[in-house]
């Protein structure tokens, strides 16, 4: 069930999940630092990154994870067949999602992770998340293996780009984490210059799939979930997704 809830709300849905004894929630953008600061406690990843993406209860208590992380790398290598140990990474943005990504790809043993974004003194927080990581400029990407964009950008349909195209190129993969619209701008550009490029739904039922088996102790049926979040987004973007 999809429970719309008002920005600034967070920790009023939180304590409507103890009142409910709601077994456990998903939680998604603006409400993951405060439900992070609304939980009883919270494990070592959701604290590092301040950030919830799944509540659980454990021994009457409200715990609060953080499965993007681990549904980013799942996507990698389950969906692509990229490995990123060794590799050479750069993620553009440094908000939750690309604090997840940055502090991910580092626990995996990428050799080096670039940061890239808007705001410099936020470029510097999230790259101090992880031994692995610096910040840098656009122009590192052309020296990267893998290049994620965790920025908003190109979600509106606008033609817009996170990055020039000029630092894009073949044997790279790009990863776009928006996933509506299936196939973003910065896909399309990248696509054109040889580089592989996929969107964020596999992140996205990926992390799902971690949260699922924390609630249930159970394997997630992975096939009945990507059928699913495809129909929805079909149906919602009138385009066809391509995971
Ligand atoms: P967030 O915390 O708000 O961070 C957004 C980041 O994008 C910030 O670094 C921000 O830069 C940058 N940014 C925003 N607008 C920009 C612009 N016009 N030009 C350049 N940079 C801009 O958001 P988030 O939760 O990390 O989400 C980021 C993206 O990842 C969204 O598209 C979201 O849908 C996607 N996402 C996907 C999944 C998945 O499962 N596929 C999961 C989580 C998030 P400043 O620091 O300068 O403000």
């Amino acid at each position: 069930m999809a429970f719309p809830v008002a920005a600034g709300e967070g920790r009023a849905a939180v304590d409507a999940m103890r009142a409910f004894r709601v077994e456990g929630l998903s939680v998604t953008m603006p409400h993951k630092a405060d439900v992070a600061a609304a939980v009883d406690r919270l494990s070592p990843t959701a604290e590092r990154l301040g950030a919830v993406n799944t509540v659980l209860w454990r021994s009457g208590a409200l715990v609060g994870e953080n499965t993007d992380g681990d549904g980013f790398l799942d996507a990698l290598r389950v969906d692509e067949g990229f490995e990123p140990e060794g590799r050479r990474c750069l993620v553009l943005g440094a908000g939750g999602a690309a604090r997840a990504v940055v502090v991910a790809l580092g626990a995996v043993g990428a050799a080096d992770v670039v940061v890239v974004n808007r705001s410099p003194e936020r470029a510097e927080v999230a790259a101090a998340l992880s031994p692995a990581a610096r910040v840098g400029v656009p122009g590192d990407a052309g020296e990267a293996d893998l290049v994620v964009n965790a920025t908003p950008v190109g979600m509106d349909g606008v033609d817009r780009l996170p990055i020039d195209a000029v630092h894009l190129g073949s044997g790279q993969l790009v990863v776009d984490l928006i996933y509506r619209p299936a196939i973003t701008p910065l896909i399309e550009a990248a696509r054109a210059t040889g580089a592989a490029a996929t969107n964020g739904l596999g992140m996205l039922i990926h992390q799902a799939a971690h949260a699922f088996r924390l609630w249930t102790g159970e394997d997630p049926p992975l096939e009945a979930m990507s059928a699913a979040a495809l129909a929805a987004l079909t149906s919602s973007a009138g385009r066809s997704p391509t995971p």
